[in-house]
């Protein structure tokens, strides 16, 4: 039913009477059975990537080491990936070799959990080799097969269940609980990088306590940048509500708001982004005058749009008494955002007779803050009258 399936059908089809078969897997599928929206469509298949690439016109070799094959049809992509095993994994991270196979069952076998190793056909059946549905109806996720071996073959599996969790609003099948908790420490075998991609999207899930308590059970935490022996930074964060967070950054506030560290600190060791940080920075400066309710106008114009949209959201979560649209609106109403919006600027200070130097860039630094405090209006005439006046 849904339209993304719909337009891909015709791929699946094709890949069929060339006498292979073709399936829709992994994200799509548990998507679409949950009602929800579902983003990219994927495709497995029994052809080999050079078969794939006989059968369509169209193709780029976007993965195919890995066995996925780009085919281009009506201006989209679809990936096209060989149904594959994976052995080896020596590194807790990588399978040392990948074979292709031309059975379905044994490419499901490779996934991670059980919701995710469902497969449709083009006419909407569903292989369900692993009791997937069975852990979709009752909002489980369960790793394919042994949980031990699972996580030891890939670390990332372990803040992908708690991605998971929060995401869909799931909780671990007790077997998979355990094995979560067992094997935390392998966690330090993944890239940073890789790891704040997770939390990310746990932090911004539908259920985040639910993918925190398990972060927190298992101590996956201990393995974590600046979460070592922080417990009672994710506990102080399962207090807060529940709500869903619109913004990453708003994320990241409140983790560096319950470690009680600067933000910048905390996220330099996550190795968030520049412009990540600078966001983060600036709300968590401008968090603490927003919570006691006497944020200045020089406050919020410090903070800047990005800083006070992230602090807004963030602050409610802290103290319910906090109104969020109450300070976008003491934000918006500001008569200037940035300096750039002054009515006049250096050129036109040195057209009114005002030596260039750091003299000339303290006098508009005052008339910002006049402008910006209501003692001046923002007018060309008006300000240079004032520069006049006072010499
Ligand atoms: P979403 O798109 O919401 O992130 P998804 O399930 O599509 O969810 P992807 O990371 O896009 O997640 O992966 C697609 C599929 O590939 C998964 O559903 C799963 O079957 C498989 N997969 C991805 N990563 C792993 C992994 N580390 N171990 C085992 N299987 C994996
Ligand atoms: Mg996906």
């Amino acid at each position: 039913t849904h339209p993304e399936f719909q337009a891909a059908i015709p791929i699946l089809k094709k890949i069929e009477a060339a006498g292979y078969e073709a399936y829709f897997v992994g994200g799509c599928v548990r998507d679409a059975l949950l009602n929800l929206p579902i983003h990219d469509v994927d495709i497995a298949t029994s052809a080999y990537p050079e078969e794939v690439k006989h059968i369509f016109k169209r193709t780029v070799d976007t993965g195919i080491e890995h066995g996925t094959v780009m085919v281009l049809d009506h201006g989209d992509g679809y990936e096209i990936t060989t149904f594959r095993t994976e052995s080896g994994y020596q590194d807790f991270r990588r399978p040392d070799e990948v074979t292709f196979v031309r059975s379905l069952k044994e490419d499901q076998l490779r996934r991670d959990f059980t919701i995710n190793a469902l497969a449709a056909r083009h006419d909407g059946t569903i292989i369900d080799n692993f009791d997937g549905l069975t852990d979709l109806q009752h909002h489980l996720l369960r790793a394919v097969g042994n949980a031990d071996d699972r996580f030891h073959e890939d670390a990332l599996r372990m803040m992908r269940a708690v991605r998971f969790e929060s995401q869909l609003g799931f909780d671990l099948e007790p077997a998979t609980a355990t094995a979560l908790a067992h094997n935390a420490p392998l966690l330090e075998h993944i890239a940073v990088e890789r790891i704040a991609y997770e939390f990310q999207r746990l932090l911004l899930g539908i259920r985040r306590s639910n993918g925190l308590n398990s972060f927190l059970t298992a101590k996956l935490y201990d393995y974590c940048p600046g979460l070592n022996g922080r417990p009672d930074a994710i506990e102080h964060m399962l207090e807060l509500p529940n709500t869903q967070l619109k913004q990453a950054a708003t994320g990241w506030l409140l983790l560096a708001y319950c470690l009680d560290v600067p933000a910048a600190k905390v996220l330099k060791l996550w190795k968030q982004s520049n412009s990540m940080i600078r966001t983060v920075v600036s709300a968590q400066a401008v968090l603490p005058a927003i919570l006691a309710g006497k944020a200045t106008r020089a406050d919020l114009y410090n903070a800047g749009a990005d800083g006070i949209a992230v602090a807004r959201e963030a602050a409610p979560l802290l103290d319910a008494n906090v109104d969020g649209a109450q300070v976008q609106q003491a934000y918006d109403q500001l008569p200037i955002h940035s300096a750039g919006d002054m009515a006049v600027n250096g050129g036109d200070l040195i057209e009114a007779g005002v030596k260039p130097g750091r003299e000339m860039g303290q006098l508009l630094k005052t008339l910002e803050a006049d402008v910006l405090n209501g003692k001046l209006p923002n007018e060309k005439t008006a300000l240079l009258a004032q520069i006049k006046q006072r010499g």
